[in-house]
Protein backbone atom coordinates (compact mmCIF):
# COMPACT_ATOMS: atom_id res chain seq x y z
CA UNK A 1 0.00 0.00 0.00
CA UNK A 2 2.70 2.47 0.99
CA UNK A 3 4.24 1.81 -2.59
CA UNK A 4 0.93 2.73 -4.25
CA UNK A 5 0.69 6.25 -2.51
CA UNK A 6 3.96 6.93 -3.27
CA UNK A 7 3.87 6.42 -6.52
CA UNK A 8 0.49 7.50 -6.44
CA UNK A 9 1.92 10.97 -5.12
CA UNK A 10 4.56 11.29 -8.20
CA UNK A 11 1.71 10.88 -10.51
CA UNK A 12 -0.27 13.65 -9.20
CA UNK A 13 2.80 15.76 -8.75
CA UNK A 14 3.29 15.19 -12.58
CA UNK A 15 0.12 15.85 -13.12
CA UNK A 16 0.63 19.35 -11.47
CA UNK A 17 3.44 20.37 -13.64
CA UNK A 18 1.60 19.43 -16.33
CA UNK A 19 -1.10 21.92 -15.56
CA UNK A 20 1.20 24.60 -15.02
CA UNK A 21 2.79 24.01 -18.51
CA UNK A 22 -0.13 23.79 -20.25
CA UNK A 23 -1.81 26.95 -19.07
CA UNK A 24 1.04 28.70 -20.38
CA UNK A 25 -0.97 28.35 -23.37
CA UNK A 26 -4.43 29.60 -23.82
CA UNK A 27 -5.53 27.16 -26.03
CA UNK A 28 -4.07 24.23 -23.90
CA UNK A 29 -5.23 25.79 -20.48
CA UNK A 30 -8.51 24.09 -19.84
CA UNK A 31 -6.75 20.66 -20.69
CA UNK A 32 -3.97 21.48 -18.26
CA UNK A 33 -6.97 22.37 -15.87
CA UNK A 34 -8.59 19.18 -15.78
CA UNK A 35 -4.99 17.46 -16.09
CA UNK A 36 -4.27 19.13 -12.46
CA UNK A 37 -7.59 18.71 -11.12
CA UNK A 38 -7.43 15.17 -11.56
CA UNK A 39 -4.27 14.85 -9.96
CA UNK A 40 -5.74 16.52 -6.98
CA UNK A 41 -8.37 14.00 -6.74
CA UNK A 42 -5.81 11.21 -6.49
CA UNK A 43 -4.13 13.00 -3.82
CA UNK A 44 -7.16 13.63 -2.07
CA UNK A 45 -7.69 9.95 -2.64
CA UNK A 46 -4.70 8.59 -1.90
CA UNK A 47 -4.57 10.82 1.76
CA UNK A 48 -7.27 8.98 2.57
CA UNK A 49 -6.01 5.65 1.82
CA UNK A 50 -2.85 6.81 4.03
CA UNK A 51 -4.69 7.86 6.62
CA UNK A 52 -6.76 4.35 6.49
CA UNK A 53 -3.73 2.00 6.56
CA UNK A 54 -2.18 3.53 9.84
CA UNK A 55 -3.61 3.65 13.50
CA UNK A 56 -6.23 6.34 12.52
CA UNK A 57 -9.42 5.84 14.54
CA UNK A 58 -12.53 4.77 12.52
CA UNK A 59 -14.01 7.62 13.74
CA UNK A 60 -11.60 9.99 12.09
CA UNK A 61 -11.83 8.41 8.76
CA UNK A 62 -15.61 8.91 8.98
CA UNK A 63 -15.03 12.52 9.29
CA UNK A 64 -12.85 12.38 6.27
CA UNK A 65 -15.22 11.13 4.32
CA UNK A 66 -18.28 13.70 5.71
CA UNK A 67 -15.70 16.54 5.52
CA UNK A 68 -14.49 15.32 1.28
CA UNK A 69 -18.43 15.01 0.58
CA UNK A 70 -19.58 18.28 2.23
CA UNK A 71 -16.56 20.37 0.37
CA UNK A 72 -17.39 18.60 -3.41
CA UNK A 73 -21.32 19.68 -2.78
CA UNK A 74 -20.17 23.27 -1.52
CA UNK A 75 -17.61 23.65 -3.88
CA UNK A 76 -19.87 22.54 -6.77
CA UNK A 77 -22.42 24.70 -5.75
CA UNK A 78 -20.56 27.39 -5.10
CA UNK A 79 -19.02 26.75 -9.23
CA UNK A 80 -22.22 26.65 -11.09
CA UNK A 81 -23.10 29.60 -9.21
CA UNK A 82 -21.22 32.16 -9.61
CA UNK A 83 -21.38 34.36 -12.55
CA UNK A 84 -18.54 35.12 -14.80
CA UNK A 85 -18.13 38.66 -12.95
CA UNK A 86 -17.98 36.72 -9.57
CA UNK A 87 -14.91 34.76 -10.47
CA UNK A 88 -12.67 36.50 -9.27
CA UNK A 89 -14.10 37.01 -5.53
CA UNK A 90 -14.65 33.03 -6.27
CA UNK A 91 -10.92 32.61 -6.58
CA UNK A 92 -10.26 35.04 -3.06
CA UNK A 93 -12.48 32.96 -1.76
CA UNK A 94 -11.27 29.52 -2.40
CA UNK A 95 -7.71 31.04 -1.89
CA UNK A 96 -9.41 31.82 1.61
CA UNK A 97 -10.09 28.36 2.31
CA UNK A 98 -6.50 27.15 1.63
CA UNK A 99 -4.92 29.41 4.03
CA UNK A 100 -7.76 28.66 6.65
CA UNK A 101 -6.67 25.10 6.43
CA UNK A 102 -3.41 25.57 6.76
CA UNK A 103 -3.84 27.82 9.77
CA UNK A 104 -6.53 25.41 11.50
CA UNK A 105 -3.83 22.16 10.39
CA UNK A 106 -1.04 23.69 12.74
CA UNK A 107 -3.63 24.60 15.50
CA UNK A 108 -4.89 21.13 15.54
CA UNK A 109 -1.17 19.91 15.69
CA UNK A 110 -0.33 22.24 18.57
CA UNK A 111 -3.55 21.16 20.56
CA UNK A 112 -2.17 19.58 24.10
CA UNK A 113 -4.83 16.58 23.56
CA UNK A 114 -2.67 15.64 20.22
CA UNK A 115 0.74 14.68 19.64
CA UNK A 116 2.10 17.80 19.44
CA UNK A 117 5.74 17.81 17.34
CA UNK A 118 8.16 17.77 20.08
CA UNK A 119 11.14 18.45 17.61
CA UNK A 120 12.44 22.38 17.26
CA UNK A 121 12.56 22.34 13.93
CA UNK A 122 8.53 21.24 13.47
CA UNK A 123 7.67 23.70 15.94
CA UNK A 124 8.81 26.49 13.97
CA UNK A 125 7.71 24.63 10.14
CA UNK A 126 4.39 24.58 12.15
CA UNK A 127 4.35 28.40 13.38
CA UNK A 128 5.31 29.38 9.41
CA UNK A 129 2.29 27.80 8.05
CA UNK A 130 0.20 28.92 10.84
CA UNK A 131 1.27 32.30 10.67
CA UNK A 132 1.31 32.45 6.61
CA UNK A 133 -1.82 30.72 6.58
CA UNK A 134 -4.01 32.62 8.59
CA UNK A 135 -2.52 36.09 6.76
CA UNK A 136 -3.86 34.31 3.37
CA UNK A 137 -7.11 33.31 5.16
CA UNK A 138 -8.12 36.90 6.34
CA UNK A 139 -6.57 38.58 3.66
CA UNK A 140 -8.24 36.89 0.94
CA UNK A 141 -11.63 37.59 2.62
CA UNK A 142 -11.12 41.13 2.78
CA UNK A 143 -9.65 40.75 -0.64
CA UNK A 144 -12.82 39.05 -1.65
CA UNK A 145 -14.85 41.95 -0.20
CA UNK A 146 -12.63 44.56 -2.06
CA UNK A 147 -13.27 42.69 -4.90
CA UNK A 148 -17.09 42.76 -4.70
CA UNK A 149 -17.28 46.39 -3.26
CA UNK A 150 -18.80 45.54 -0.04
CA UNK A 151 -15.58 47.15 1.64
CA UNK A 152 -14.17 50.21 0.86
CA UNK A 153 -10.14 51.23 1.31
CA UNK A 154 -9.14 52.14 4.79
CA UNK A 155 -5.84 54.01 4.65
CA UNK A 156 -5.00 55.45 7.79
CA UNK A 157 -1.71 56.08 9.76
CA UNK A 158 -2.77 54.03 12.60
CA UNK A 159 -3.65 51.09 10.27
CA UNK A 160 -0.39 50.89 8.27
CA UNK A 161 1.31 51.19 11.70
CA UNK A 162 -0.30 48.86 13.91
CA UNK A 163 0.20 46.18 10.78
CA UNK A 164 4.00 46.72 10.77
CA UNK A 165 3.92 46.59 14.84
CA UNK A 166 1.73 43.05 14.42
CA UNK A 167 4.22 41.35 11.40
CA UNK A 168 7.22 42.72 14.01
CA UNK A 169 5.57 40.84 16.52
CA UNK A 170 5.06 37.94 14.79
CA UNK A 171 8.54 37.99 13.68
CA UNK A 172 10.21 38.62 17.37
CA UNK A 173 7.80 36.26 19.77
CA UNK A 174 8.42 32.99 18.40
CA UNK A 175 11.94 33.43 18.83
CA UNK A 176 11.25 34.93 22.14
CA UNK A 177 9.34 31.67 22.67
CA UNK A 178 11.89 29.06 22.01
CA UNK A 179 14.75 30.75 23.95
CA UNK A 180 12.46 30.56 27.06
CA UNK A 181 11.14 34.41 27.90
CA UNK A 182 7.61 33.54 27.47
CA UNK A 183 6.22 30.44 30.24
CA UNK A 184 3.26 29.53 28.22
CA UNK A 185 1.97 26.02 26.57
CA UNK A 186 3.11 25.72 22.77
CA UNK A 187 -0.34 25.35 21.98
CA UNK A 188 -1.57 28.48 24.06
CA UNK A 189 1.71 30.19 22.34
CA UNK A 190 -0.11 28.69 18.73
CA UNK A 191 -3.48 30.10 19.41
CA UNK A 192 -2.33 33.56 19.93
CA UNK A 193 -0.01 33.44 17.40
CA UNK A 194 -3.08 32.92 14.94
CA UNK A 195 -4.96 35.61 16.55
CA UNK A 196 -2.37 37.92 15.49
CA UNK A 197 -2.17 37.05 12.29
CA UNK A 198 -5.84 36.93 11.49
CA UNK A 199 -5.83 40.52 12.51
CA UNK A 200 -2.55 41.85 10.35
CA UNK A 201 -4.33 39.68 7.00
CA UNK A 202 -7.08 42.49 8.04
CA UNK A 203 -4.94 45.34 8.47
CA UNK A 204 -2.52 44.42 5.68
CA UNK A 205 -5.39 44.32 2.60
CA UNK A 206 -7.53 47.07 4.47
CA UNK A 207 -5.25 50.07 3.07
CA UNK A 208 -4.14 48.94 -0.26
CA UNK A 209 -5.87 50.76 -2.96
CA UNK A 210 -7.32 50.04 -6.52
CA UNK A 211 -3.75 50.21 -8.30
CA UNK A 212 -2.03 47.61 -6.04
CA UNK A 213 -5.24 45.22 -5.56
CA UNK A 214 -3.97 42.95 -8.63
CA UNK A 215 -0.24 42.69 -6.53
CA UNK A 216 -1.83 42.32 -3.50
CA UNK A 217 -3.86 39.00 -4.91
CA UNK A 218 -1.14 37.05 -6.62
CA UNK A 219 0.71 37.52 -3.33
CA UNK A 220 -1.82 36.14 -0.78
CA UNK A 221 -2.16 33.48 -4.11
CA UNK A 222 1.48 32.69 -3.37
CA UNK A 223 1.43 33.20 0.38
CA UNK A 224 -1.56 30.14 0.78
CA UNK A 225 1.12 28.06 -1.55
CA UNK A 226 4.04 28.95 1.08
CA UNK A 227 1.52 27.73 3.90
CA UNK A 228 0.48 24.39 2.30
CA UNK A 229 4.27 23.78 1.85
CA UNK A 230 4.99 24.22 5.59
CA UNK A 231 2.14 22.30 6.42
CA UNK A 232 3.19 19.59 4.36
CA UNK A 233 6.71 19.66 5.71
CA UNK A 234 4.97 19.16 9.22
CA UNK A 235 3.38 15.94 8.21
CA UNK A 236 5.93 14.96 5.82
CA UNK A 237 3.38 14.53 2.83
CA UNK A 238 5.48 15.21 -0.43
CA UNK A 239 2.62 15.46 -2.57
CA UNK A 240 1.33 18.60 0.00
CA UNK A 241 5.20 20.05 0.06
CA UNK A 242 5.06 19.71 -4.32
CA UNK A 243 1.48 21.44 -4.55
CA UNK A 244 2.37 24.30 -2.21
CA UNK A 245 5.88 25.07 -3.79
CA UNK A 246 4.51 24.76 -7.04
CA UNK A 247 1.34 27.92 -6.05
CA UNK A 248 3.91 29.36 -3.72
CA UNK A 249 6.47 30.35 -6.94
CA UNK A 250 3.38 30.84 -9.33
CA UNK A 251 2.14 33.18 -7.13
CA UNK A 252 5.79 34.70 -6.48
CA UNK A 253 6.36 34.76 -10.38
CA UNK A 254 3.43 36.38 -10.61
CA UNK A 255 3.28 39.38 -8.63
CA UNK A 256 6.73 40.04 -9.80
CA UNK A 257 4.77 40.53 -13.27
CA UNK A 258 2.22 42.34 -11.98
CA UNK A 259 4.58 44.57 -10.32
CA UNK A 260 6.53 45.03 -13.17
CA UNK A 261 2.86 45.91 -15.01
CA UNK A 262 2.08 48.19 -12.00
CA UNK A 263 5.21 49.97 -12.39
CA UNK A 264 4.98 49.33 -8.07
CA UNK A 265 7.54 47.92 -6.24
CA UNK A 266 6.52 45.06 -4.22
CA UNK A 267 8.52 46.18 -1.03
CA UNK A 268 6.39 49.46 -1.01
CA UNK A 269 2.89 47.22 -1.48
CA UNK A 270 4.20 45.51 1.11
CA UNK A 271 4.91 48.42 3.31
CA UNK A 272 1.95 49.75 2.75
CA UNK A 273 3.38 52.97 1.40
CA UNK A 274 0.65 55.19 -0.37
CA UNK A 275 0.79 58.45 -2.49
CA UNK A 276 -1.05 61.22 -0.80
CA UNK A 277 -4.50 61.91 -2.98
CA UNK A 278 -5.35 65.37 -2.78
CA UNK A 279 -8.73 66.10 -4.23
CA UNK A 280 -8.79 63.97 -7.33
CA UNK A 281 -12.36 62.73 -7.34
CA UNK A 282 -13.62 66.17 -7.98
CA UNK A 283 -17.69 66.83 -7.92
CA UNK A 284 -18.46 68.86 -11.27
CA UNK A 285 -19.42 66.37 -13.90
CA UNK A 286 -17.11 65.71 -16.83
CA UNK A 287 -18.06 67.40 -20.05
CA UNK A 288 -18.19 64.78 -22.32
CA UNK A 289 -19.05 64.16 -25.67
CA UNK A 290 -21.50 61.32 -26.36
CA UNK A 291 -22.15 59.58 -29.49
CA UNK A 292 -24.58 57.41 -31.00
CA UNK A 293 -24.17 53.79 -32.10
CA UNK A 294 -25.28 54.83 -36.07
CA UNK A 295 -22.45 57.36 -35.66
CA UNK A 296 -20.36 54.73 -33.91
CA UNK A 297 -21.21 51.86 -37.25
CA UNK A 298 -20.10 54.99 -39.59
CA UNK A 299 -17.03 55.33 -37.96
CA UNK A 300 -16.20 51.87 -38.21
CA UNK A 301 -17.27 51.20 -41.32
CA UNK A 302 -14.31 53.87 -42.70
CA UNK A 303 -11.82 52.79 -40.41
CA UNK A 304 -8.82 50.60 -42.17
CA UNK A 305 -7.26 50.09 -38.68
CA UNK A 306 -9.24 49.69 -35.36
CA UNK A 307 -8.08 48.66 -31.65
CA UNK A 308 -9.98 46.77 -29.26
CA UNK A 309 -9.25 47.84 -25.37
CA UNK A 310 -11.35 45.80 -23.38
CA UNK A 311 -11.96 45.82 -19.62
CA UNK A 312 -14.14 44.69 -16.93
CA UNK A 313 -16.99 45.87 -18.13
CA UNK A 314 -16.95 43.37 -20.78
CA UNK A 315 -16.70 40.77 -18.11
CA UNK A 316 -19.78 42.46 -16.74
CA UNK A 317 -21.93 42.92 -20.45
CA UNK A 318 -20.66 39.36 -21.39
CA UNK A 319 -19.99 41.41 -24.03
CA UNK A 320 -17.16 38.68 -25.36
CA UNK A 321 -19.03 37.07 -28.29
CA UNK A 322 -20.94 39.59 -29.59
CA UNK A 323 -17.41 41.44 -30.02
CA UNK A 324 -15.77 38.62 -31.62
CA UNK A 325 -18.87 38.88 -34.33
CA UNK A 326 -18.02 42.65 -34.53
CA UNK A 327 -14.51 41.96 -35.35
CA UNK A 328 -15.19 39.35 -37.58
CA UNK A 329 -17.40 41.79 -39.56
CA UNK A 330 -15.00 44.42 -40.06
CA UNK A 331 -12.52 42.14 -40.54
CA UNK A 332 -14.61 41.01 -44.01
CA UNK A 333 -14.87 44.77 -44.81
CA UNK A 334 -10.68 44.82 -44.83
CA UNK A 335 -10.28 46.17 -41.51
CA UNK A 336 -7.62 44.96 -39.59
CA UNK A 337 -8.56 44.40 -35.70
CA UNK A 338 -6.39 44.53 -32.73
CA UNK A 339 -7.21 43.81 -29.42
CA UNK A 340 -4.88 45.62 -27.48
CA UNK A 341 -4.99 43.93 -23.41
CA UNK A 342 -3.62 45.78 -20.26
CA UNK A 343 -2.41 42.90 -18.16
CA UNK A 344 -4.77 44.25 -14.87
CA UNK A 345 -8.07 44.79 -17.18
CA UNK A 346 -10.71 43.27 -15.26
CA UNK A 347 -10.61 41.73 -11.69
CA UNK A 348 -8.13 38.74 -11.87
CA UNK A 349 -5.21 38.14 -13.58
CA UNK A 350 -5.52 36.98 -17.13
CA UNK A 351 -9.37 37.96 -16.80
CA UNK A 352 -9.83 39.62 -20.23
CA UNK A 353 -7.47 36.69 -22.21
CA UNK A 354 -9.72 34.17 -20.63
CA UNK A 355 -13.27 35.94 -21.72
CA UNK A 356 -11.59 36.96 -25.42
CA UNK A 357 -10.30 32.73 -25.47
CA UNK A 358 -14.09 31.83 -24.61
CA UNK A 359 -15.41 33.52 -27.86
CA UNK A 360 -12.81 32.34 -29.80
CA UNK A 361 -10.89 35.01 -30.77
CA UNK A 362 -7.34 34.29 -32.56
CA UNK A 363 -4.85 34.46 -30.23
CA UNK A 364 -2.87 36.32 -32.87
CA UNK A 365 -5.09 39.62 -32.35
CA UNK A 366 -4.19 40.38 -29.11
CA UNK A 367 -1.32 42.81 -28.54
CA UNK A 368 0.20 43.40 -25.17
CA UNK A 369 0.13 47.03 -23.41
CA UNK A 370 3.73 47.86 -25.04
CA UNK A 371 3.30 46.55 -28.22
CA UNK A 372 -0.24 48.14 -28.66
CA UNK A 373 1.11 51.64 -27.31
CA UNK A 374 3.78 51.77 -30.05
CA UNK A 375 1.29 51.70 -33.08
CA UNK A 376 -1.39 52.96 -31.19
CA UNK A 377 -1.56 56.43 -34.00
CA UNK A 378 -2.11 54.29 -36.24
CA UNK A 379 -5.55 53.13 -35.41
CA UNK A 380 -8.52 55.17 -36.76
CA UNK A 381 -10.74 54.02 -34.17
CA UNK A 382 -10.28 52.86 -30.68
CA UNK A 383 -13.11 50.83 -28.97
CA UNK A 384 -12.58 51.06 -25.21
CA UNK A 385 -15.36 48.36 -23.94
CA UNK A 386 -16.19 48.51 -20.18
CA UNK A 387 -12.77 49.68 -19.70
CA UNK A 388 -11.65 52.70 -17.52
CA UNK A 389 -8.71 52.70 -15.16
CA UNK A 390 -6.22 51.38 -17.48
CA UNK A 391 -6.54 54.03 -19.96
CA UNK A 392 -6.91 56.84 -18.18
CA UNK A 393 -4.23 59.45 -19.05
CA UNK A 394 -4.30 60.82 -15.23
CA UNK A 395 -1.86 57.88 -14.33
CA UNK A 396 0.88 59.68 -16.87
CA UNK A 397 0.14 63.08 -16.31
CA UNK A 398 -1.52 64.14 -12.40
CA UNK A 399 1.04 63.27 -9.56
CA UNK A 400 -1.69 63.61 -7.45
CA UNK A 401 -4.06 60.74 -8.66
CA UNK A 402 -3.96 57.99 -7.08
CA UNK A 403 -3.35 55.71 -10.56
CA UNK A 404 -0.16 58.15 -11.13
CA UNK A 405 2.59 55.46 -12.46
CA UNK A 406 0.58 53.09 -14.00
CA UNK A 407 1.17 52.08 -17.31
CA UNK A 408 -1.54 52.63 -19.66
CA UNK A 409 -2.85 51.60 -22.93
CA UNK A 410 -2.65 55.25 -24.32
CA UNK A 411 -5.98 55.26 -26.70
CA UNK A 412 -5.80 58.85 -26.71
CA UNK A 413 -3.05 58.83 -28.97
CA UNK A 414 -5.50 57.13 -31.45
CA UNK A 415 -6.97 59.22 -34.10
CA UNK A 416 -10.74 58.75 -32.24
CA UNK A 417 -11.66 56.88 -29.37
CA UNK A 418 -15.34 55.97 -28.37
CA UNK A 419 -15.98 54.23 -25.01
CA UNK A 420 -18.67 52.35 -24.21
CA UNK A 421 -19.64 52.19 -20.70
CA UNK A 422 -23.67 52.16 -18.97
CA UNK A 423 -23.24 56.05 -17.05
CA UNK A 424 -20.85 58.23 -15.44
CA UNK A 425 -19.62 55.77 -12.69
CA UNK A 426 -15.99 55.19 -12.13
CA UNK A 427 -13.49 52.75 -12.71
CA UNK A 428 -12.10 50.39 -9.34
CA UNK A 429 -9.70 53.06 -8.68
CA UNK A 430 -12.42 55.58 -8.27
CA UNK A 431 -11.00 58.79 -9.93
CA UNK A 432 -12.14 60.55 -13.04
CA UNK A 433 -10.98 59.52 -16.31
CA UNK A 434 -9.46 62.45 -18.26
CA UNK A 435 -9.55 60.65 -21.21
CA UNK A 436 -14.01 60.94 -21.23
CA UNK A 437 -13.22 64.98 -22.08
CA UNK A 438 -9.92 64.94 -24.61
CA UNK A 439 -11.47 66.04 -27.89
CA UNK A 440 -10.92 62.98 -29.93
CA UNK A 441 -12.87 61.03 -27.73
CA UNK A 442 -16.77 60.26 -27.20
CA UNK A 443 -18.85 57.91 -25.56
CA UNK A 444 -21.84 55.55 -26.36
CA UNK A 445 -23.83 55.35 -23.37
CA UNK A 446 -25.24 51.72 -22.78
CA UNK A 447 -24.43 47.85 -21.89
CA UNK A 448 -21.97 46.81 -24.17
CA UNK A 449 -23.26 43.74 -25.20
CA UNK A 450 -26.58 45.85 -26.18
CA UNK A 451 -24.61 48.67 -27.79
CA UNK A 452 -22.19 46.21 -29.81
CA UNK A 453 -25.25 44.20 -31.11
CA UNK A 454 -26.85 47.01 -32.42
CA UNK A 455 -23.70 48.48 -33.95
CA UNK A 456 -23.09 45.20 -35.69
CA UNK A 457 -26.78 45.26 -36.71
CA UNK A 458 -25.64 48.43 -38.74
CA UNK A 459 -22.28 47.47 -39.95
CA UNK A 460 -24.77 44.73 -41.93
CA UNK A 461 -26.88 47.44 -43.29
CA UNK A 462 -24.11 50.02 -44.33
P1 LIG B 1 -12.54 49.52 -14.37
O1 LIG B 1 -13.06 48.86 -13.17
O2 LIG B 1 -11.58 50.63 -14.21
O3 LIG B 1 -13.77 50.09 -15.22
C1 LIG B 1 -14.83 49.28 -15.63
C2 LIG B 1 -15.74 50.12 -16.52
O4 LIG B 1 -16.70 49.27 -17.08
C3 LIG B 1 -16.47 51.20 -15.77
O5 LIG B 1 -16.20 52.43 -16.41
C4 LIG B 1 -17.95 50.84 -15.91
O6 LIG B 1 -18.67 52.06 -16.10
C5 LIG B 1 -17.93 49.98 -17.16
N1 LIG B 1 -18.98 48.96 -17.18
C6 LIG B 1 -19.40 48.16 -16.18
N2 LIG B 1 -20.38 47.36 -16.60
C7 LIG B 1 -20.59 47.66 -17.91
C8 LIG B 1 -21.48 47.16 -18.90
N3 LIG B 1 -22.39 46.19 -18.64
N4 LIG B 1 -21.43 47.70 -20.13
C9 LIG B 1 -20.54 48.68 -20.42
N5 LIG B 1 -19.67 49.18 -19.52
C10 LIG B 1 -19.70 48.67 -18.28
O7 LIG B 1 -11.96 48.37 -15.31
P2 LIG B 1 -10.55 48.23 -16.01
O8 LIG B 1 -10.59 46.86 -16.59
O9 LIG B 1 -10.26 49.38 -16.88
O10 LIG B 1 -9.50 48.30 -14.83
C11 LIG B 1 -9.30 47.28 -13.89
C12 LIG B 1 -9.19 47.87 -12.50
O11 LIG B 1 -9.39 46.82 -11.54
C13 LIG B 1 -7.82 48.48 -12.22
O12 LIG B 1 -7.94 49.59 -11.37
C14 LIG B 1 -7.10 47.35 -11.50
O13 LIG B 1 -6.07 47.82 -10.66
C15 LIG B 1 -8.25 46.77 -10.69
N6 LIG B 1 -8.03 45.38 -10.27
C16 LIG B 1 -7.56 44.46 -11.16
C17 LIG B 1 -7.31 43.18 -10.77
C18 LIG B 1 -6.70 42.20 -11.72
O14 LIG B 1 -6.05 41.25 -11.27
N7 LIG B 1 -6.87 42.37 -13.01
C19 LIG B 1 -7.61 42.71 -9.38
C20 LIG B 1 -8.17 43.76 -8.54
C21 LIG B 1 -8.37 45.04 -8.99
P3 LIG B 1 -20.27 52.12 -15.91
O15 LIG B 1 -20.56 51.54 -14.56
O16 LIG B 1 -20.59 53.55 -16.03
O17 LIG B 1 -20.88 51.30 -17.00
Amino acid sequence: MHVIIEVGYLLATISFILGLKFMSSPKKAKTGNLIAAIGMILAVVLTFFAGYTGTVPYINLVIMLVAIVIGTVVGKRFSDKVEMTGMPQLVSLFNATGGGCAMLLGMIEANPNHPSPAILTMQILLIAGLITGAIAFTGSIIAERKLAGKVKDYRTIGVVLTARILLALMILLPVLYFVGVIPVSFAVFVYFLAFLAMVYGVLFVLPIGGADMPVVISLLNSITGIATAFTGLVYGNKVMIAGGIFVGAAGIFLTLLMCKAMNRSLMKVLAGKFKKSTGIVSDEEQEIKEISVAETALSLSFAQKVAVVPGYGLAVAQAQHVCAQLQQILEKRNCEVDYIIHPVAGRMPGHMNVLLAEANVDYSRLKEMDEGNEVMSQYDVVLVIGANDVVNPAAENNPDSPVYGMPIIRAHEAKQVVVMKRGRSKGYAGVENDLFEMDNCSILFGDAKVSLQEIVNQLKLI
